[in-house]
């Protein structure tokens, strides 16, 4: 059988690995930066775990291979400008935005995009890094160094921010597990909750934006599609070309986790609706000390990246997936007290979701 290669060795290929031993696949992930060049065979398959890389011998030597899925999609999800054009040909919902060229001035951004507009980078920002909010002050300016390197977006003012995990394979089949509500801190994923109640009503829209995203670019594998909430309707942020930190929760909370579903579908395994089996949490573990105590919590499913400890640096998560919403509630009240305070909020952010 084929192997697989993960370009990218982080969590998310870890996971990916977990998640084929059952599946008897097997999944190597390949550093970006390894000067080891890995023996790949002809009928190899190449996926990713990341949507922008350096050019270095190894992820040339992978991303050159003819079985490197979605080249084409990558491309245009490394690159925001391209992103917000393929969003705006389909016609998608997104926030209103302009390029940023050379002959752009804070003055028409404002014009265009009112008040507060937030300037992102187009390659290599995430976890709401490579932002800058221009505030409509008199002195604004677009500092010299964005200029060409970003885009400009207006503020959108949501009620949530919520994500949908698709899947979709080489036959055009796609399936997607429930819509997730996400929690930030200073721009980093901090919680989810998956399914929601109130989110159902919005769920076969946005089954159809990503559905026509993944149509249009014949895409193989998960895509998460992180959205902001206004009232009824959604708007997409932005988009993810692999498994993403928020259908983390599916691992416990459906009967094919997003990591299973993304090998079954670049490895040609039939790909079927997930069973949601109960309301999910997921809870980012962000720059502390591994601690043992969290396993002693009911349902509490821990997983530990093993990389080392940095300020607000994803190392692990904790997900939650109990028959029982209240028993759900009693274990979070019980993680909060092992948490760092800031978790408090994010602790009732989720009770209060369940
Ligand atoms: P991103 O890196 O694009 O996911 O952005 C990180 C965070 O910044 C998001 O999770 C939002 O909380 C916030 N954000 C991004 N774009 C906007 C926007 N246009 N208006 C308001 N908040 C935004």
């Amino acid at each position: 059988m084929s192997d697989i290669w993960v370009l990218g060795a982080g969590q998310l290929g870890a996971m990916l690995q977990h998640a084929a031993m059952p599946l008897a696949l097997k999944v190597n992930t390949v550093d970006i930066h390894a000067t080891d060049l890995p023996d790949l065979n002809h009928a190899d398959i190449i996926t990713v775990e990341l949507e922008h890389w350096p050019e270095t011998a190894v992820t040339a030597l992978l991303s050159t291979h003819p079985n490197f899925l979605n080249r084409n999609s990558l491309k245009i999800f490394a690159d925001r400008r391209l992103q917000k054009e393929l969003l705006d040909s389909l016609s998608l919902p997104h926030a209103n935005w302009q390029p940023v060229d050379i002959d752009m001035t804070a003055r028409r951004l404002h014009h265009t995009l009112g008040n507060k507009v937030l300037l992102k980078r187009r390659s290599g920002g995430y976890d709401g890094k490579g932002q800058l909010w221009l505030n409509g002050e008199q002195e604004d300016e677009i500092p010299e160094q964005w200029i060409n390197n970003c885009i400009a977006e207006e503020e959108v003012r949501f009620d949530e921010e919520v994500s949908l995990i698709g899947a979709r394979n080489t036959q055009g089949n796609c399936v997607f597990y429930p819509l997730t509500a996400n929690l930030h801190y200073q721009g980093i994923l901090l919680a989810s909750v998956s399914p929601i109640r109130s989110l159902q009503k919005m769920q076969s829209d946005a089954e159809q934006m990503l559905s026509s995203l993944m149509n249009h670019l014949e895409y193989v594998g998960v895509m998460a599609m992180e959205c902001f909430q206004v009232g009824n309707r959604l708007y997409i942020n932005e988009i993810a070309p692999r498994v993403h930190n928020s259908g983390h929760w599916t691992q416990a909370g459906a009967s094919v986790s997003q990591f299973e579903m993304h090998l079954r579908a670049v490895a040609e395994i039939p790909l079927v609706q997930p069973v949601i089996k109960n309301s999910s949490v997921m809870l980012n573990a962000l720059g502390m000390d591994y601690n043992k105590r969290w396993h002693a919590i009911a349902g509490a499913e821990v997983y530990w990246y093993g990389k080392d400890v940095r300020p607000m640096r994803k190392l692990g998560h904790i997900n939650f997936s109990l028959p029982d919403k209240s028993r759900t509630a009693e274990s979070l009240n019980q993680l909060k007290t092992l948490l760092d305070d800031y978790y408090a909020d994010a602790i009732n952010w989720c009770i209060s979701h369940l």
